[in-house]
């Protein structure tokens, strides 16, 4: 999308136009803009070094929005994909953190068996049909947040390890519905990232919005291992991105809502093309 609507002063901005703004004042405005046609959230992203232009994006967009471009799905982590939940008539849904390429979780065939690594087993536990629980990584979660709409109002129960039973609709919280009231609770945050930032200390900021919206904070350790996951070369390319995190609300002593990104396999990013 070639321009984008400021929401701090009201302006229209064109990409390039955007970009020869003051550093400090487009770092500001670029957690406010909005697609000028259909008012989702929009984000601004640098010229690269290898040479792609400086360009605005919306994500979403409203249905049939003028601006909107067709996005091309990419498998960010190389993991391949697993099954939609929603084509699976099992009510629950066991989150699964285990997001290294290779790694298969081990489990059990059946009882006195031995493990199979290879494989990844049906469940064996109590109570439900085995096949009425679907194990479900992050990255297919947040697939089925943004593409399959009543999925965030779905009432399929959700199992995390060390965490009570809670309903899906319950449990994901949109970016934009992010407020006050969740400070405290352990939910699922998704949505677009306006921008990151590194602050002085190495930690990464990833940022949802303006001064009042939710960030995300990336500790320098983990930082390595989220851009290899990922393929990122600089904090450019993560402006757009769909993100989830399983993590708990805070808010700083001067009122800034955060949450701690705790481990890299709590968090699940979808980079803009
Ligand atoms: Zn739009």
């Amino acid at each position: 999308m070639d321009v984008a609507h400021c929401t701090e002063d009201g302006h229209t901005y064109e990409a390039v136009q955007f970009s020869q703004l003051p550093p400090v004042v487009l770092a500001r405005k670029r957690r406010l803009l909005r697609c000028p046609e259909c008012n989702g959230p929009a984000f601004f992203r640098k010229a690269s070094r290898s040479g792609r232009a400086a360009c605005f994006g919306a994500r979403p967009h409203a249905d049939g929005c003028g601006l909107a471009a067709p996005e091309h799905d990419v498998q960010p982590d190389g993991q391949g994909t697993d099954q939609d939940p929603l084509n699976n008539p099992g009510r629950r849904i066991v989150v699964d953190f285990n997001y290294g390429a290779q790694e298969q979780p081990e489990r059990e065939e059946a009882p006195g068996l031995p493990r199979n690594p290879n494989r990844r087993g049906r469940f064996v536990g109590e109570g439900d049909r085995p096949d009425a629980r679907m194990h479900r990584r992050l990255s297919t979660l947040l697939r089925n947040l943004v593409e399959v709409p009543n999925f965030s109002q779905s009432d399929q129960l959700l199992e995390i390890e060390g965490r009570d039973e809670i309903a899906v609709r319950d449990f994901f919280v949109s970016l934009d519905a992010v407020s006050g009231e969740h400070v405290g609770m352990y939910r699922g945050f998704w949505g677009m990232l306006s921008d990151a930032r590194f602050a002085a200390d190495g930690t990464l900021w990833l940022n949802s919005g303006g001064r009042d919206d939710v960030s995300f904070c990336v500790d320098e350790d983990h930082v390595d291992a989220i851009y290899d996951r990922y393929g990122i070369e600089d904090e450019e390319d993560i402006a757009g991105a769909y993100v989830l995190v399983f993590g708990t609300l805070r808010v700083s002593q001067n009122g800034k809502l955060y949450c701690l990104v705790t481990n890299p396999g709590y968090m699940s990013l979808r980079l803009a093309d």
